[in-house]
């Protein structure tokens, strides 16, 4: 390819809207433009890195047996009703205004379970993967940080129907494996972490993430013992707060200037694991106290997963006045109205010696006894894991990163299966709901998320499985020396005979323009061609990773290039 007939409009100043490096450098080295918030064009550099990443995930994809499909984008809205999730989507899912029966998918549970209704009847017509790579539509209230999160994106998704449980697991194995060999092929270092399933619904999750400050999830994760988790339901090994010895009976005090747990703390010199804080929620329209440590965070997954609904919120200011009689910063277990449910954190169960509201402003009991004093309706793990707490496979100190998901595997069970009516004959004649899986995985985020790992302050450093081109040839003063060009195309046609793909940069620009978008492009190994060099039958080969350069003769780079891209 000759790079002046080429479109890369590569850009010099760091687009002031994109924060992300990968967001960045994407839009500088001309692989991306962006449209409209959310929706970005592919320009013919970054496609070709697209479609590698494409060819990846067929290949591996195919070797567990998926069958690739094409869904259509547009989607019989009645299909999304059977199954409630128009309503669940809510406004991410995009609805036409003038085909009230149309909507667009944003992934494709449904369609998948509606042709299984239509053709798979037997245990013996499963299991089955089916996949497909195609654009999904979300209405994402804040796209940002580029094609990492767009409104239009192209997913890989895949779906399992197996007969039975075991077979399910086998379909959740095979995908695992398949994920974990598509990231490394693709040069990513990720880790896995299991997940709340949240409204998918079904029983078993787990997520791949890749670590980065500018991701959305939280995860808690000690890479040497190879404990990770989503912070949603990750768990760690704390001391719970315990019994100190002849603790006296409860009693209340005045606390008029303590508003928070640690003014509390500090103004009584009190231990703040003792200092139990009261947090209120309106869980399915009830209200319910939560009494955890001092220091801990309520978290909100955990507290879905207990009650079995997402429909929690924390209570308002105004509830909890009219409920408790009391202020935030006042509230407790002792004496509180008889139909308000109570409950606690595990790290408490037993605790004594604690201190907590009255539900009266400005006062608080302390010697509260857990089982002496207080009716609590359930025990559970409530709280936040906090970074430096043991993990519970090494008991060495976790991290709490940022992560971007990269791909999610689900277990999903028959939930769609039995709403769309997709259902087989087991072995006895027996009709079954189809057991289904669902895995999918972002393609540009992958591409976004290897950019966010191998860049360095001058662009891009691709790996050499998914450069956009193996060899980046500079002819320096190309357009004046005939040599050069000679060299130039001699070498691009031995290349090319071995199978690299070329980009040779032809264009009528100064060397130290060239060497700078090269860079910024990124294409593994440089090869500098111009007279200087030639009169002593020399080229440079520079490597993009490294920076290291050497001096070689022409003839001899097809060898070096040969070792280096092991063909
Ligand atoms: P997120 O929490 O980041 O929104 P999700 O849980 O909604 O992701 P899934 O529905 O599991 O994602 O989709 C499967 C994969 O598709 C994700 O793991 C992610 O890689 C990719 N993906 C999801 N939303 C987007 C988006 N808006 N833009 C680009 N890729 C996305
Ligand atoms: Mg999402």
């Amino acid at each position: 390819m000759y790079q002046s007939q080429y479109f890369i409009p590569t850009l010099k100043e760091i687009p002031n809207d994109a924060q992300m490096p990968s967001h960045q450098l994407m839009l500088r080295a001309g692989l991306i433009r962006q449209l409209a918030a959310g929706v970005f064009s592919w320009l013919p550099l970054g496609y070709r890195v697209l479609k590698k990443v494409q060819d990846i995930l067929r290949e591996e994809m195919d070797a567990i047996g998926g069958q690739e499909f094409l869904l259509p984008a547009l989607n019989p809205k009645d299909i999304w009703e059977q199954t409630n999730r128009v309503e669940a989507m809510g406004d991410v899912m995009f609805h036409i205004m003038n085909r009230d029966n149309l909507v667009l998918a944003p992934t494709h549970e449904e369609i998948i379970a509606y042709h299984a209704s239509q053709s798979i009847k037997s245990y013996k017509d499963v299991p089955q993967i089916w996949y497909q790579i195609q654009n999904k539509f979300r209405n994402e209230p804040r796209p940002k940080s580029g094609v990492m999160r767009g409104r239009q994106f192209l997913m890989k998704d895949s779906y399992s129907l197996d007969a039975t449980e075991e077979g399910l697991d086998l379909s959740y194995e095979k995908h695992s494996e398949a994920y974990h060999k598509i990231f490394e092929r693709c040069g990513i270092k990720f880790f896995v972490v299991g997940a709340s399933s949240g409204a998918m619904g079904g029983s078993k999750s787990q997520e791949f993430m890749v670590e980065n400050p500018f991701g959305e999830d939280t995860c808690a994760v000690n890479y040497e013992s190879g404990y990770s988790s989503n912070i949603e339901v990750a768990i760690s090994e704390v001391e719970p707060v315990g019994k100190i010895e002849n603790c006296p009976e409860m009693e209340k005090f005045a606390t008029p200037n303590a508003k928070t747990i640690k003014d509390l703390a500090e103004q009584f010199g009190l231990e703040i694991n003792r200092c139990a804080k009261s947090v209120v929620y309106v869980v399915d329209s009830k209200v319910v106290l939560i009494l955890m440590r001092g220091i801990d965070e309520l978290n909100e997954s955990k507290l879905q997963s207990f009650f079995g609904t997402n429909q929690v919120r924390p209570a308002d200011d105004s509830e909890i006045l009219n409920v408790f009689g009391a202020n935030p910063g006042s509230l407790g277990p002792i004496k509180i109205k008889e139909n308000i449910q109570v409950f606690a954190d595990n790290l408490l169960i037993g605790a004594n010696g604690l201190i907590s509201g009255a539900n009266e402003d400005g006062f608080h009991y302390k010697n509260i006894d857990m089982e002496r004093d207080c009716k609590i309706d359930g025990y559970a793990d409530f709280r936040t894991v906090l970074e430096g707490e043991a993990d519970t496979i090494s008991g060495n100190p976790l991290k709490v990163v940022n992560a971007i998901e990269l791909g999610h595997i689900f277990k999903l069970g028959t939930k769609y299966s039995e709403a769309l009516g997709a259902k087989i004959l087991d072995e006895n004649g027996k009709e079954k709901p189809i057991i289904m899986g669902s895995y999918g995985i972002g393609v540009e985020r992958i591409l976004a998320c290897v950019i966010e790992q191998n860049h360095d302050e001058n662009g891009i450093v691709w790996n050499k499985g998914l450069t956009p081109f193996h060899v980046h040839i500079l002819g320096l003063g190309y357009d004046k020396s005939e040599n050069v060009q000679k060299v130039c195309n001699e070498l691009k046609v031995n290349l090319e005979k071995i199978g690299l793909e070329v980009l040779l940069d032809d264009r009528k620009e100064r060397p130290g323009f060239k060497f700078k978008d090269a860079d910024l492009l990124g294409i593994p190994v440089q090869v500098i061609i111009g007279d200087r060099g030639l009169d002593e039958n020399k080229v440079e080969l520079k490597y993009r990773s490294s920076g290291e350069k050497i001096e070689i003769s022409p003839t001899n780079i097809v060898e070096n290039l040969t070792k280096f891209y092991e063909i």
